[in-house]
């Protein structure tokens, strides 16, 4: 997952409100202390810190106010955890909604940026996404500076099985821009990615040329790619080229590995201007959709409800009324541990795994450490105990392995827990750990549909 050393600094600040049994100025500054801390080291502008730092504080104040004495402790703690996250998700949210290609629509979308962030691979991964849900993509390569250039975009699109257009003759960008769209649009291509190229002898030209191609091609959307390990620099170049190109969204490269990567996403936000993707990796899947909120809740374990239905979407393809049912079984909190099952095979399918498991909502946190081998293997320990389950058992919300006491309170684990650990060459610790993470994951997919859904998970995982 990205950014994950701040994800965990940040989810090991939230958690310690848990073990205080009052929430008073000194622990909300403490708690403030770390986060702060964390995000400076994630390169986050001092100044958009430390106004974080300010907002968290007037939110809590004025709740601890309006509530009065008979305000509960646990409620204390959901304010400051509210808060800290309503302004987290600020720190990245332009506050901009980007363009949306349509269907049955030429959407023509141009690429732009500095030679070596990660542009030419960048509009093969986006024709990939566009083409995965169902739009009839190309690319355009109207980059003749780079030596190269076309091949680069030959290859990749051959693999990902995308139209191209290119010349190795023509010198003339914006020539081959104008035909290249030209020819697609007539063949009615719903999607149409211009690469530009990223390098000039003079600045000037470079954004010249930015122009002139989008007089010929009238992209309905420009996006600028930036590579992260700039850091907050993004904002410095996010500005200069849009005083030159007015372009309206940003996919931000190589956030895989560069833990600076939280300083150019915050730095991208208060130029208000969209970050639509995140480029994590080399392969041509790796390219991860961005929102503000349901990133933030990624990125605190939480996991992406919204993210995971999408990938969901992509295997509708494969098996589309099925596929249907589980989206709308998740959406309104009802999955059995047979759909969970499913869900969890899907996702092994999906690879790779450490990209996939931080959108489930209750899969153990650990579950991310170590490699993707690792990773796999302990989900087919998961698979492992369920194979083992009845067919009843499967169908089941787990409470038949619970045994209840006259409150109705669980007070104990049935005969099935054992059975099940002795059929599956597993332990009744393990069992009980996967139905644990189970309901965790049933609760926390009916809450996130819902408002505030977010709190009550958050609650659930620590
Ligand atoms: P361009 O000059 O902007 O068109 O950049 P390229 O697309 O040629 O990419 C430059 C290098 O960055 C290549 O080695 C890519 O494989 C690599 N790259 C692009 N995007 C990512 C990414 O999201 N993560 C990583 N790790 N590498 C990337």
């Amino acid at each position: 997952m990205v950014l994950s050393d701040l994800g965990r600094k940040l989810n090991a600040a939230l958690s310690s409100l848990n073990r205080v049994s009052v929430v008073d100025e000194k622990v909300l500054d403490a708690l403030l202390k770390e986060v702060c801390a964390a995000l400076l080291e994630s390169d986050v502008n001092v100044k958009l810190v430390s106004q974080l730092r300010q907002k968290v504080r007037i939110k809590v104040k004025a709740a601890f106010e309006n509530s009065g004495e008979k305000s509960r402790e646990a409620n204390r703690k959901n304010v400051v955890q509210k808060a800290i996250f309503d302004e987290l998700v600020n720190l990245v949210d332009p506050g901009i909604d980007p363009y949306k290609p349509k269907k049955g629509y030429t959407n023509v979308i141009m690429a732009v940026g500095l030679q070596g962030n990660g542009k030419t691979t960048t509009c093969t991964k986006l024709a990939v996404h566009y083409q995965k849900r169902g739009f009839k993509s190309s690319i355009v390569c109207a980059d003749t500076f780079r030596a190269g250039a076309f091949d680069q975009t030959r290859q990749s699109a051959t693999k990902a099985k995308v139209a191209y257009f290119g010349s190795y003759t023509e010198t003339d960008p914006v020539a081959i821009a104008a035909q290249g769209v030209a020819k697609f649009k007539k063949e009615k291509f719903e999607v149409i990615i211009v690469d530009t190229s990223g390098r000039h002898k003079q600045e000037s030209e470079l954004f010249e040329e930015m122009k002139q191609i989008g007089s010929a091609v009238k992209p309905d959307m420009t996006v600028l790619v930036l590579d992260a390990s700039i850091g907050q620099a993004a904002e410095a170049q996010s500005r200069a080229f849009k005083e030159s190109a007015d372009f309206g969204a940003i996919i931000v490269t190589k956030m895989d590995g560069h833990a600076k990567g939280g300083g150019a996403i915050s730095a991208v936000a208060a130029t208000k201007t969209p970050i639509i993707f995140l480029g994590t990796g080399e392969h041509l899947t790796d390219l991860d959709r961005f929102a503000p909120q349901p990133f933030i809740s990624k990125l605190l374990g939480l996991g992406d409800v919204q993210g995971l239905m999408e990938h969901m979407q992509d295997l509708a393809t494969q098996n589309p009324d099925r596929q249907k049912e589980m989206a709308k079984k998740l959406e309104e909190g009802k999955l059995s541990i047979r759909d969970w099952r499913e869900q969890i095979q899907n996702v092994m399918n999906l690879g790779p795994l450490s990209k996939i498991t931080s959108m489930i909502p209750g899969l153990p946190q650990d579950l991310l450490q170590g490699s993707d081998e690792e990773g796999a293997l302990r989900m087919k320990r998961m698979i492992y105990i369920t194979d083992s389950m009845s067919s009843t058992e499967l169908d089941s919300d787990g409470s038949l392995f619970m045994e209840f006491g006259k409150d109705g309170k669980p007070v104990g684990l049935t005969w099935r827990v054992s059975r099940v650990a002795r059929g599956s060459g597993t332990t009744v610790r393990e069992v009980e750990e996967l139905l644990c993470q189970y309901r965790m994951m049933a609760n926390m997919a009916k809450q996130a549909g819902g408002k505030n859904g977010w709190l009550q998970a958050m609650q659930k995982i620590q």
